[in-house]
């Protein structure tokens, strides 16, 4: 099952107790036995499963839960917490800082997508302005050299390694040296994946990290490793001091469930997913907003901060301004639908916005959903300015529609779908009326007052 089936499955879950008459310990038990069979199916661990279960039934008991109070909401509070509890050690890794040398080291199995992770961690921080360099102490994979040169070299990041060197410590202490020296602040050692675990793999490993004394190591871990996560990511952690946990391959038809398992087995947080083969899918990860998404409830610190990356800074205040006016005109919508087109891959900005992915951008259903967004263009475009911009749902009466069906060449039930959509989105927009709207690096407030 893949996490946006997993999510849905919850959220479904949670639709049928919402809908229940009267919420008894039946229908909890229903809805938490769904989940259960979700998240087991998605390979989270039988253990973490059952805590799950057992903590949600310790916090929610009905019978102590006076009449007035929202049983559904605490419910449902409560399955949120928990997932996100999954997911969070309590203890934040170690951050390396700007300006100042941190020595992180990668870990994982062959394959895992080890060697890319390091070029795209060490690509996100240049772009943040830091001055991070790659060190390939990976000997036994024929290749491994060859392949992080070149990825260094497309990101014009600064590396070292060695064709004729056999000795992984030996390399990853130069390449350590070295980059210390040229006042680097992010130095990155890749170390050696094996297929399986090994003795040898983990004693190799072992040596590396006292060689370099690592700041922080992270475990790169396949989002498709199921069941097996657990175990995989013990093992790792009982050699060396695994302080962070990356995500890959997440893009995939991977069960994601085996991420839940790997954070338990390391006690350390995902910093971030791999998201595609390409250097710059790679999303930093926080548990609420990942939480809040996979259960559909949207991401809005993910959708603020897509906002500063992508929307041009001079378009940026008159956006926010109008996202904290909360009035979703229909020529809102056509800039922000302008906005995905340009922007390319659709989905990415707006699939953070609570409500805007499920239906108007299905994952994996992205060509279709472009092409509705053009239909829908064209219509707006045999719109009259007051139509567009009025704040007025009852504008829209028959002969308008009956007009701009004529106009744009569409059939009118076309034009009612397409006003049915801004209707919707209009509904989730006015959520963030009288909003401050936060700087950058102040989303995680804004992110918690609108999941709540
Ligand atoms: P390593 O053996 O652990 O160093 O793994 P590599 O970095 O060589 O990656 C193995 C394969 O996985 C390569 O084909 C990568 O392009 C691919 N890969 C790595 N990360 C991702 C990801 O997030 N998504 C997808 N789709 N592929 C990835």
């Amino acid at each position: 099952m893949v996490l946006a089936q997993l999510g849905g499955s919850i959220s479904r879950a949670i639709q049928q107790m919402s809908n229940a008459t009267i919420i008894d310990e039946k229908v909890l038990n229903d809805c938490l036995n769904e989940i259960t069979r979700a998240l087991l199916q998605s390979d989270v661990q039988f253990k973490l499963v059952r805590d799950m279960q057992t903590n949600i039934k310790k916090i929610v008991n009905l019978d102590d839960l006076a009449a007035g109070h929202n049983k559904r909401k605490i419910i449902q509070q409560a399955i949120f917490n928990e997932l996100c509890k999954m997911l969070d050690p309590g203890k934040p890794s170690f951050t390396p800082k700007k300006g100042k040398t941190s020595v992180v080291m990668f870990v994982g199995l062959q394959g895992s997508g080890k060697t890319t992770t390091c070029t795209k961690y060490a690509y996100y921080h240049q772009k943040k302005g830091w001055k991070p360099a790659l060190v390939c102490a990976d000997t036994f994979r024929a290749g491994a050299f060859d392949q992080l040169k070149q990825n260094a070299t497309k990101a014009k990041i600064p590396f070292y390694g060695s064709y004729m060197e056999s000795d992984p410590v030996k390399i990853a202490v130069e390449g350590v040296e070295r980059f210390k020296k040229e006042n680097c602040d992010l130095i990155i050692v890749d170390t050696s994946g094996r297929h399986k675990q090994e003795a040898a793999l983990f004693e190799e490993m072992r040596q590396v990290s006292e060689a370099t004394k690592p700041d922080l190591v992270i475990f790169v871990m396949d989002s498709s490793i199921g069941q097996a996560a657990f175990d995989q990511a013990q093992a790792f952690k009982q050699s060396v001091a695994v302080g962070a946990v990356i995500v890959t391959k997440m893009d995939g038809h991977a069960k994601g469930g085996g991420a839940l398992s790997a954070v338990a087995a390391t006690k350390s947080p995902v910093i971030f997913i791999g998201t595609g083969e390409h250097m710059d899918e790679f999303e930093v990860f926080d548990v609420k907003p990942f939480v809040s998404r996979l259960l559909g409830m949207g991401d809005w610190s993910g959708f603020m901060d897509k906002i500063h990356e992508v929307v041009p800074m001079d378009q940026q205040p008159e956006l926010l301004q109008k996202l904290s006016e909360g009035n979703f005109t229909l020529r809102i919508m056509y800039e922000q639908f302008q906005n995905i087109l340009k922007m390319g891959p659709i989905g990415q900005v707006f699939s953070m916005l609570p409500g805007f992915s499920a239906e108007l951008m299905p994952k994996g259903r992205e060509k279709e959903s472009q092409a509705k967004i053009k239909r829908y263009m064209t219509m707006m475009d045999s719109m009259t300015n007051e139509e567009l911009d009025s704040t007025n749902p009852k504008l829209m009466n028959e002969s308008r529609i009956m007009r701009i069906a004529r106009g744009s060449g569409h059939q009118v039930r076309e034009v009612m779908e397409m006003l049915e959509e801004y209707k919707r989105l209009a509904k989730i927009w006015s959520k963030m009326k009288g909003l401050k709207i936060p700087k950058k690096g102040e989303m995680s407030a804004l992110s918690r007052n609108m999941n709540a």
